[in-house]
Formats: structure tokens, C-alpha cells, sequence
């Protein structure tokens, strides 16, 4: 018996390694179309990409697939919970149940709203008129409806459509971990508009060469452990990390001469990215050990590095010398202290993607709370523009006069991608329940930071989160990690600390 269901793990196996062949070629042409694609060349893409998602959507849910699977779940292979034949067949299950659940019609008709709805949403942001788009977005919301029915749910549809994001977590539970945030993070916000005290942000908008930003911000990637043997950085609109292999991972960024924060500060998160998929087992490329574990874990490992590593005094300390002599106009005359304020400068805005690391996290429960009412039937798309601004007005004390900094300014709900949003506050969440017990069990980081000492965390984290891959949820990840549940306590507590100092709170 043994040997038989070890005879049927490899060929589960080899299929899905298989799979992962058509996976990373999928990940190089896609990063490919973001990057380097002649204009012309973007109809053939698509129909390219179409063409691979289709075959491995068809690989993944074959029925010999099932087969396998009935055969494993019992077997010894499956028995020891964590380990990594068990983590392949559970997660494979998983995602087997998931896909099969939901009618191929569905799963077509998602691809091909969306793909329109798409369409749509540009043009309805670029002639701000939501009115275009409400049609669009009602349609999405509905089929995504249709889609939590078909995989079902315990208490509220959203939690059939974050599962797809970030396994094993429940509505009730991110609910009850934000309301905690918002109530402590609102007053925060609160208190550095009243402090009338700005950051010196005109230093970062001064003039910083785009060739320099590249050698500077590779420079700092390859310092903080990001092997350039095995990936490499380009530029792209909407920067992202990609792959194409077990030893090629793709960073992106974008520069602009007049602000070093937006192109540097992406190299730092897309590089923390990078790091997480560097340290996945090579081995177990493709398959669910050497995959990452949910889009809020991911999001953990890019925040950390940008905001607790990179917007940290240490981490300046040390590279602010290098920064002077790299960028020696633009920093003639500048303290560290100026700078550090500067890379840190808080206050209320508009736009999601141009926010602080305090402001960030009110962005995301504004969308989040917007987007439950959407699911839940309790908002209607048709009142979702006064909503958004009411509640901009509300919680961040900034109301957008045209809806293309308000309610379209993201590409999210467009897709449907319902239950995305909320795995970004997760990541800072996790981030820094992370960081303080890196902190407890190496002493204290940022005097480190200050020695040019980064490999300490990036060891660590390989031990505690990288080399896991799927292994176990995001929930007993951060268990196992902190000794405790997910709270909003860390994250606050860093927040409280470094606004407070930088905004003379009291
Ligand atoms: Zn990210």
C-alpha cells in the first residue's frame, strides 16, 4: 500500500511540476508585457497568455487529479500535518476543491467581464464619469456573487472570496483585527494633522538623476541580500515582482527625477518581495512547499523591508553617506534628521498608492468596509461614489472632487478582485508582529540596521517564513512566530512611537 501511494505522490507531482513549466513561462511573458513588449505586439500577447491561462486551468483541474488525491488523503503521506508530502496534497486538494466547485461558464464569463469591464474602467477614469463604469463593476459584482454560492460559505459570501487570497482567514476575524486598528489609528492620524508640523519634503523633489537612482537602489538591494545572480531589476508602470524560475526573480520600479521616495522606496518593497521568493525551497519549486503562502504574507515581507528596515533611522545611518556621495546636489546642505522626516512625512490624502505608512492603513479599511457592504448586498454600486467620499471625509478628513481620485482610482474591483484589498493591512500587520520578535530574539535591529548588519533578519526570516513555503496557514505562521494570534497591537505601537517622536506628540 505504501508503495503504491508513493508511486501516485510522484506522478502527482510530476504533473504538477509540469504545470510549473507553463506557470513560469506564463510569469516571463507577463513580466515581458509590462516591461520591454513593443506597443504593437500587445494583441498577440494577450492572446498568448489567454492561450496559457486556459491550458493550465485545464491541467490543474483533470479529473485524474481527483484520483490521485482520493488515493493520498488517506495514506500515510498525509498523516504527519505540516510536513511536506502532506503540505502538497492538502494544498493541492485545496485548490482542486476550489477550482472544480465553480462551473467552467463562470469561470469564462469572470475572465471575459473582465477583460472588459477592464476596458471600461480606463476609459471612465480617464473621462472621469463613473456612470460608465457602474454597469461594468455591477456586472463583476454579481458574477463574483454567483461565484462565493458556487464555493460556498459559513457566514458571509466575502469569506468564499478572500479564502482565494488568504487561505484559512475568516471576515470575522480581519474585521475584528481592523476595527481595533482603525480605533487606535484614527486619533494617530488626527493628532499629526493638529501637530501643524510638516516634513521637509522638498529635499526628495529635488534633482536626483535617473541612471543614479538605478546604480543606488541596486546598490541597496544587493546590500540587503537580494541576489542579482538570480534576478535582475527593470522598469515598468505600475512596479511589481515577477518570476520566471526558481533562480529568476523579476523586480520593477519606476523612476521620476524629481521625487527619489517613488522610485527608490518601490526598489526597497519589490526587493522584500524578492527575498521572500529567493529563500522558497528551489527544490520544491512549483509545488506548494516552495510556494508562498497568501498574498498577506507576501505583502509582509515587501512592507517590512520598505518601512521597518528602509524607513528606519539605522537603516539611514548607514546608507546616507553613500546616498550624499551618490546624489551629492541634491543632498548638499541636508542632515540626516531632515532626511529621515522627509522619507517619513505624513498626512491625510487621496490616493491609496501615494499614502504614508500610517495614513495607508485607513486607505484600506475605507475600501475594505466599501467593498463588504458591495458583496454583502448592503451598498448598492449605484451610491458607491457618495459612500467613498463620505467616508474619505470621514476618516481621513479629505473628500476627492472627481472620482478619478476617488472611487476609480484602483484597477481591484474592475477585475472583481474582491477580498485583495484587505491582505495589504494584513501585511503591515504581520510585518510588525514579525519585526518585534526578530527584535526579542536578535537584540535590537536597528543598531544593526546602523552597522550595515542586514543578514541577521533576512536569516531569520528565511527560518521562520521563506523556507515554509505552504506548510502551514498564515494564521499558524504568525502562531508559531509570535506565540500569539494576529493583533493590531504591534503595528500600533510602531506607529505610536515613530510618528510620535517625528510630530512631537505627547
Ligand atoms: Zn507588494
Amino acid at each position: 500500500m505504501v508503495g503504491q501511494a508513493n508511486e501516485t505522490f510522484e506522478k502527482l507531482i510530476a504533473h504538477y511540476r509540469e504545470t510549473a513549466y507553463l506557470r513560469s513561462i506564463e510569469g516571463l511573458v507577463t513580466w515581458d508585457h509590462m516591461t520591454y513588449l513593443p506597443s504593437k505586439g500587445v494583441d498577440y500577447r494577450s492572446e498568448q497568455i489567454g492561450y496559457l491561462a486556459g491550458l493550465i486551468h485545464r491541467r490543474r483541474t483533470e479529473k485524474v487529479i481527483a484520483d490521485w488525491l482520493d488515493e493520498l488523503v488517506n495514506s500515510d503521506l498525509a498523516k504527519d500535518p505540516n510536513s511536506r508530502s502532506d503540505c502538497t496534497i492538502r494544498e493541492i486538494k485545496r485548490s482542486y476543491d476550489r477550482s472544480v466547485k465553480v462551473p467552467v461558464d463562470l469561470v469564462e464569463e469572470i475572465a471575459r467581464v473582465g477583460g472588459q469591464s477592464h476596458v471600461a474602467w480606463v476609459e471612465a477614469k480617464k473621462t472621469d464619469n463613473f456612470t460608465h463604469f457602474q454597469p461594468w463593476l455591477e456586472r463583476m459584482l454579481d458574477l463574483r456573487r454567483q461565484q462565493a454560492e458556487a464555493l460556498g460559505y459559513e457566514s458571509t459570501p466575502y469569506d468564499a472570496l478572500l479564502e482565494e487570497f488568504e487561505p484559512g482567514e475568516t471576515t470575522e476575524r480581519v474585521s475584528s483585527v481592523l476595527e481595533g486598528l482603525r480605533n487606535e489609528l484614527a486619533p494617530l492620524v488626527a493628532a499629526i494633522v493638529d501637530s501643524n508640523k510638516t516634513a521637509p519634503c522638498e529635499i526628495i523633489q529635488r534633482k536626483y538623476p535617473v541612471a543614479m537612482q538605478e546604480k543606488f537602489g541596486k546598490h541597496v538591494a544587493a546590500e540587503i541580500g537580494f541576489c542579482f545572480d538570480s534576478g535582475r531589476l527593470d522598469v515598468t508602470a505600475h512596479p511589481f515582482c515577477g518570476g520566471a524560475g526558481p533562480n529568476d526573480v523579476r523586480l520593477t520600479t519606476r523612476y521620476d527625477e524629481h521625487d527619489f521616495a517613488n522610485g527608490f522606496f518601490s526598489i526597497i518593497h519589490e526587493t522584500g518581495h524578492g527575498l521572500y521568493e529567493q529563500g522558497l525551497p528551489k527544490v520544491e519549486f512549483g509545488l506548494p512547499p516552495g510556494e508562498a503562502v497568501s498574498l498577506g504574507i507576501h505583502e509582509s515581507q515587501s512592507r517590512m523591508w520598505e518601512n521597518l528596515v528602509g524607513r528606519s533611522r539605522g537603516f539611514w545611518q548607514h546608507f546616507f553617506p553613500s546616498l550624499c556621495e551618490a546624489f551629492p546636489e541634491a543632498t548638499a546642505g541636508v542632515s540626516i534628521d531632515e532626511w529621515y522626516a522627509a522619507v517619513n512625512d505624513s498626512r491625510p490624502s487621496l490616493i491609496r498608492t501615494e499614502s504614508d505608512e500610517a495614513t495607508y492603513n485607513l486607505h484600506i479599511i475605507i475600501r475594505y468596509e466599501l467593498e463588504r457592504a458591495m458583496i454583502e448586498g448592503d451598498l448598492s454600486v449605484a451610491d458607491l461614489p457618495t459612500a467613498w467620499n463620505d467616508t474619505y471625509e470621514k476618516t481621513l478628513g479629505v473628500r476627492p472632487d472627481k472620482d478619478s481620485v476617488g472611487v476609480l482610482q484602483d484597477v481591484h474591483w474592475c477585475e472583481g478582485m474582491f477580498g485583495y484589498f484587505p491582505t495589504y493591512t494584513l501585511g503591515n500587520l504581520y510585518a510588525s508582529q514579525m519585526f518585534d520578535q526578530a527584535n526579542e530574539e536578535l537584540g535590537t535591529l536597528e543598531d544593526a540596521f546602523a552597522n550595515g548588519e542586514f543578514r541577521p533578519l533576512l536569516e531569520w526570516l528565511r527560518t521562520k517564513v521563506h523556507e515554509h513555503g505552504q506548510c502551514y496557514s498564515p494564521s499558524e505562521m504568525i502562531q508559531n512566530i509570535s506565540g500569539k494570534p494576529l493583533s493590531h497591537e504591534p503595528l500600533m505601537r510602531h506607529l505610536k512611537t515613530k510618528f510620535g517622536e517625528l510630530y512631537d506628540l505627547s
